[in-house]
């Protein structure tokens, strides 16, 4: 090691230097720990980072799934499937049972925008809930998509929302 003062070679771990006598021991001492320290942060920020990245990445494939048509019909039948037990069992007000339904139509929609059957078989599903303005917004979703949709004015029309 080398005196912080004069700068010559002293010898390790001597507390003096001992060509001007400067205190060098305590300078060596804290810089040790004070790495030690500096390693701990960089280790926290970089799990700092990791985890706001994994969880930005979780949102981003929530919110923005890459399109996927084929499973996105796989959860629009899982759903019809539910609703056609629930109709042989008469169960269909069955509003657990509904949720689940609409749970598997709108994870469709997610998977695929463009699904205007799933949109619709959420509409149902929506209208067998009694939940009209769930309803009314997927009309609107709908009519974004193609404006001149039949179902969705017809729908539009029977709910008795004019046209924006
Ligand atoms: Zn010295």
């Amino acid at each position: 090691m080398f005196c912080p003062k004069c700068g010559k070679q002293i010898q390790e771990g001597s507390q003096f230097c001992e060509y001007c006598g400067t205190r060098v021991s305590p300078i060596e001492e804290l810089k040790p720990s004070r790495r030690k320290r500096r390693k701990w942060l960089s280790s926290l920020l970089i799990l700092i980072i990791a985890v706001v990245l994994a969880s930005s990445a979780l949102a981003y494939l929530y919110f923005f799934p890459r399109v996927n048509p084929e499973k996105s019909k796989e959860y629009e039948n899982q759903g019809l499937a539910t609703l056609s037990q629930l109709a042989a069992q008469n169960g269909i007000m069955d509003q657990e049972k509904l949720k689940e339904v609409s749970n598997d139509f709108q994870r469709a929609i997610r998977l695929d925008p463009d699904n205007l059957s799933a949109r619709k078989n959420l509409i149902y599903t929506y209208l067998l809930s009694d939940d009209l303005s769930e309803a009314q917004k997927e009309i609107g979703e709908i009519l974004k998509v193609n404006p001149n949709d039949d179902f969705a004015l017809k729908m539009q029309e029977l709910l008795g929302e004019e046209t924006p």
